[in-house]
């Protein structure tokens, strides 16, 4: 019997049973498809919440601690793999008009490096695929991205190697509670037990763990389209109001993306592809002249204030959250991760646990 199930192989999921594994623990991680195939797969992989000062000190120090830890992370996920996870230091240029003050507010408070360019010249030398109409932006040149959909193939190979348990095709459709411990989960006709459970089940943690607690996780979609283009043509993460492209290092380059509150609906749309392509082309007009090679639509697990669940669950011993990463999943994972591992093994924590738990979020 594992000492540990994990419910979901998102990146959270697989982040954590690779984290408690190599612990020493042993855990068998369920997931209802394939591993990484929702959220985790569809997702951007910049290294940063977008606009970070408009987020709460919670969130800012989980990705904070993430960007630390992220060059070893991937390091590791090579030896063990094989897999690059193409984590590049393209930065990011934020070219909204009206957060001057408050970035460089912030950065003075986190020692993030956050630059005012105010002139043609300086926003050319950063990106000179940039639309003339720019005049102004901010620079953050030490925001990295990952090629997310490798994260995945990087952490299965990981798996493979290290001996960790997983089961793919694997629905959980109950979590066993006696006199307040939990015991295991329902597989079909199948009781598998443990004594710890996390449920990292991303969109769906709160159908989940319903039964047990109230949260307010629920699904954000997200689309996404993709330009086939050739290396080097656009340099730098670009963002405007909300949207934002990102360069691969094989010249593909990601637009996105939609905000849309559909419930488990993950159809793309004709209007959403086409909004997404002018955008993009409104912030680099080499872009028109690109294919959209494809679209697709993610689930965010979306909490009211973007903060997750990193928690154990008071009344229902042995049971923890970890979900609500909503669109800082990938940039807060390590950190996030890092966190559980600690509460599960019950060793002090990097950070101060309490904005994290279920009653704090409530
Ligand atoms: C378009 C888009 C762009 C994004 N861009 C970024 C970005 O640039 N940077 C960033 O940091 N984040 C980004 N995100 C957010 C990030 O992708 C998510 O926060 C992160 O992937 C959440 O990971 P997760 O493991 O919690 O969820 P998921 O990846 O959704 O994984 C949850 C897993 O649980 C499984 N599951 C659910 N129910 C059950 C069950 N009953 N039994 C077994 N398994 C179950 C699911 O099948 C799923 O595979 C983006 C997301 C989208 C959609």
């Amino acid at each position: 019997m594992p000492e540990c199930i994990i419910i979901g192989g998102g990146v959270i999921g697989m982040m954590t049973a690779r984290a408690l594994h190599l612990s020493g623990m042993e855990v068998l991680l369920l997931e209802r498809g394939p591993l990484g195939g929702e959220s985790s797969w569809a997702g951007g992989g910049i290294i940063s919440p977008l606009y970070p000062w408009r987020y709460q000190d919670s969130v800012n120090r989980l990705a904070q601690h993430s960007k630390m830890l992220y060059p070893d992370l991937v390091s590791c996920l090579h030896d063990e793999s094989g897999v690059d996870c193409e984590l590049i230091n393209s930065g990011l240029l934020v070219v909204d008009r009206y957060d001057r003050e408050l970035a460089l507010n912030w950065s003075k408070l986190w020692s993030e490096n956050v630059q005012s360019l105010t002139d043609r010249q300086g926003l050319l030398s950063v990106e000179p695929a940039l639309a003339k109409e720019i005049e102004q932006a901010l620079w953050m040149p030490d925001v990295m991205q990952v090629r997310n959909p490798n994260i995945i193939k990087a952490l299965r190979g990981s798996f493979d190697r290290l001996n960790i348990a997983y089961r793919e095709h694997a629905s959980v459709q109950d979590i066993v509670v006696h006199s307040g411990r939990v015991k295991g989960v329902c597989v079909g006709d199948e009781e598998l037990g443990a004594d710890r459970v996390i449920v990292a089940g991303g969109a769906w943690s709160a159908g989940l763990i319903d039964a047990v607690r109230h949260i307010d996780v629920e699904p954000v979609k997200g689309q996404m389209i993709m330009f086939k283009g050739e290396p080097d043509l656009v340099k730098r993460i670009v963002l405007s109001d909300g949207h934002y492209i990102i360069p691969r290092r094989d010249g593909r380059v990601l637009a996105g993306s939609t905000l849309e509150k559909t419930g488990f609906d993950k159809t793309t749309s004709e209007v959403a592809q086409k909004i997404l392509r002018e955008i993009a082309v409104s912030l680099v007009p080499v872009l028109a002249s690109l294919p959209v090679e494809r679209q697709w639509a993610g689930l965010r697990p979306g909490t009211e204030n973007g903060v997750p669940y990193v928690c154990a669950i008071d009344d229902v011993e042995g049971l923890y959250l970890h979900a609500g990463h909503y669109r800082n999943g990938i940039v807060l994972g390590p950190a996030s991760v890092q966190l559980m591992t600690e509460l599960v093994l019950g060793k002090e924590t990097f950070c101060d646990a309490s904005p994290y738990k279920v009653a704090a979020l409530h």
